[in-house]
């Protein structure tokens, strides 16, 4: 089937309007109206190839939400009409160890929902940015929040799973400080994400106008990271520090604000690297650095469940496709509370 899609021919040509096809159901398939796409600084580092090996046409969009519109004869989970979600992936090997253990997110073959492997037209996989996509039921996540929070729910399928894993791998919850380096699309998740979990919150900010904007996200205290003595206010007091920085910044201030054994995680993904971080940082405190990427298939449904019970979603501005290329600079400038959605039902026209 052609639909309608947003996406760009070279790394330096705007987003347009596209013409893209989708396969018809296959028997394990659901197929989805688009309702919503969330629009997540990775779109912006792929389809302008900050990283390598970007695929084009390019259509981005991992932050995918709608409605069923068909399923395939052995679907089991899924029918017309329920409301669902679709992330960063949209298949895996299956039966690797990381498959098996639900972490499909670290199988060497997993398919990302723009620019993976496909046997699809074009060869490589287009992302939400459009009217309607086909995915295997097993990448598909219910979505139980009410339909009118179904645009604000959609920047869960990225931002909050990215954010939610590494909050639940680390153990975070009551009795613990933690700090969310980063107020954009993934911090501002991060914070509600650890206050949501008990956490004692701080959030590191280089913009001083987000101050009373992350009070109100659920952050216990702000800092300006540019301050050092905002910084050194808070020495050796973190248990864990989520670092959702799209650009290479210094790491070593925020070491030095880590306990003994205490975490930092990096999950932003910058075009060029950190510059490395001093030794003696980690050495002197035993302690650690480490990165997470995204979150696998049960732990998405685990965390839309979380978000849906506890009434989580993200604080969006919406825009219409042909908005795209502005809210991307808007993006970079740091200018937006805190994720652009993209209103599908746009492209149609
Ligand atoms: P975003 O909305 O643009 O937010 C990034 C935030 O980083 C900005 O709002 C800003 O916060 C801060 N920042 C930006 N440039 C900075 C600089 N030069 N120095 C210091 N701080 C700066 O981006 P996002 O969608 O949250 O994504 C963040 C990063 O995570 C991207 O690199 C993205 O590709 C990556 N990502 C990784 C995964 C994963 O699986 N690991 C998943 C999704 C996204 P303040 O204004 O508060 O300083
Ligand atoms: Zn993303
Ligand atoms: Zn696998």
């Amino acid at each position: 089937m052609t639909i309608k899609a947003y996406g760009a021919h070279a790394a330096d040509k705007p987003l347009e309007s596209l013409d893209i096809t989708r396969r018809a159901p296959g028997v394990h398939d659901v197929q989805i109206q688009i309702a919503y796409c969330g629009v997540c600084h990775s779109d912006l580092h792929q389809v302008r190839a900050e990283w390598a090996g970007t695929l084009y046409p390019c259509v981005p969009g991992h932050e995918i939400v709608g409605r069923v519109t068909a399923v395939g004869a052995h679907v089991s989970r899924y029918q017309a009409g329920d409301l669902v979600g679709v992330g960063c992936i949209v298949d895996s090997c299956r039966h690797c160890a990381d498959c098996d253990d639900g972490l499909e997110n670290y199988c060497d073959h997993m398919v990302g929902t723009y620019n993976g492997s496909t046997a699809d037209t074009p060869g490589h996989t287009l992302g939400g940015y459009s009217q309607q996509i086909v995915v295997h039921e097993r990448y598909v996540l219910r979505i139980r929040h009410p339909e009118s929070q179904l645009a604000a729910a959609a920047p869960l399928l990225c931002a909050g799973i990215t954010t939610y894993s590494p909050l639940r791998h680390w153990n975070v919850g009551p009795g613990h400080k933690v700090g969310v380096v980063g107020i954009g699309g993934l911090g501002h998740m991060g914070i509600k994400l650890a206050h949501a979990m008990g956490a004692h919150v701080v959030a590191f900010t280089t913009s001083e106008s987000k101050r009373d904007a992350a009070r109100a996200l659920g952050a216990d205290e702000v800092v300006v990271s540019r301050d050092e003595d905002q910084m050194a206010a808070h020495a050796q007091s973190l248990d864990f520090i989520l670092n959702t920085v799209a650009a290479p910044h210094d790491l070593n201030p925020f070491f030095a604000l880590l306990k003994r054994d205490g975490t930092m995680t990096l999950v932003g993904a910058p075009a060029t690297p950190h510059a490395p971080p001093d030794v003696f940082n980690l050495i002197m405190k035993r302690r650690s650095l480490a990165g997470s990427m995204i979150g696998g298939i049960p732990e998405t449904q685990e965390m839309l469940d979380f978000c849906a019970e506890h009434g989580i979603v993200a604080d969006i501005e919406m825009i219409r496709a042909d908005q795209i290329n502005g809210a991307y600079e808007r993006m970079l400038k740091g200018d937006v509370k805190y994720r652009f959605v993209m209103d599908c039902a746009s492209l149609a026209v």
